[in-house]
């Protein structure tokens, strides 16, 4: 595995093979990002996978601040993986340049998440935006659990006409159905003990609502999982994931999304 921290060495070093897998995360790896490098590695191209908190989607310089930050290990598994290349950029590597493409940001940028971390999406397109430029990736691997920013990147590749394409992949669960996620490992064991009866009750909440959409109201909902030791919540709200518009009636393609905090750690999922 070869690892990179500036763009220059980078390019000469990829940009003459027959094409690149890209895996982008920000680090503290987990079961979700294995399987999404799993994935990558079966393309036959080489795997490229980035770690870099990205600054510009984080509202608050707290939340930044107090993301978890597992460099060392992330290499030593990166390794273990046998992937071909590791790109740990500098702030000053990724924005010290101007991309040739704008952002492209779809109007459902200001739904869901969208709505309660103002600018987020403008950061996350932002930051991709660049990697795509740095990287020209033929392939790029994202998590279904993060589904509005899958969506909005995906919006962004159309628009701009870019040559990518992005490989959506499962979410991945720990046992207890809570979805792998890096911000898990701030959890203490009651506090995961709460995010698995929330997610419990939500899956429950999906299978009857599915059957009757008259018994999905909002605002018992929210209650019901304050009840269950959620400390605030953003939102649950159901979309459709193929066109990503909210549904007011039961509908097939229809996921339940939600978004809500155990103290002040900020967890999102869809079922
Ligand atoms: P992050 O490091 O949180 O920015 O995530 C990097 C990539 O991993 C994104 O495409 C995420 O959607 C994906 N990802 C995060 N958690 C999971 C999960 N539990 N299952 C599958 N993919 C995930």
């Amino acid at each position: 595995m070869k690892i990179f921290k500036d763009k220059h060495t980078l390019q000469k070093e990829i940009l003459k093979t027959k094409g690149i897998s890209f895996v982008p995360t920000m680090g503290a790896l987990h079961k979700g990002h294995i399987s999404l490098i799993k994935k990558s590695k079966k393309s036959r191209l080489k795997t490229l996978v980035s770690i870099f908190v990205n600054p510009k989607q984080f509202q608050k310089k707290r939340d930044f601040r107090n993301y978890p930050r597992k460099t060392t290990q992330d290499i030593k598994l990166l390794k273990k993986l046998k992937i071909n290349y590791l790109y740990i950029p500098t702030s000053n590597d990724i924005y010290g340049f101007k991309p040739r493409n704008k952002i492209f940001l779809d109007k459902s940028s200001k739904k869901l998440c969208g709505k309660f971390r103002k600018g987020h999406f403008e950061g996350v397109l932002n930051v991709v935006n660049r990697f795509i430029e740095i990287i020209r990736p033929k392939y790029i691997y994202l998590g279904k659990k993060d589904y509005q920013q899958l969506f909005l990147i995906k919006r962004h590749i159309e628009k701009r006409k870019i040559k990518s394409r992005i490989i959506e992949c499962e979410t991945i669960r720990e046992n207890n159905g809570v979805a792998c996620s890096s911000r898990n490992s701030k959890l203490s064991k009651n506090q995961i003990k709460v995010a698995s009866n929330i997610h419990n009750y939500l899956r429950n909440l999906k299978k009857k609502i599915r059957k009757n959409y008259n018994l999905f109201n909002t605002n018992e909902i929210k209650k019901d999982l304050l009840n269950l030791g959620a400390n605030k919540i953003d939102y649950v709200e159901n979309y459709n994931i193929k066109n990503f518009k909210r549904i007011i009636k039961s509908d097939k393609n229809f996921n339940l999304f939600f978004a809500y905090y155990i103290k002040n750690i900020r967890l999102i999922d869809n079922i």
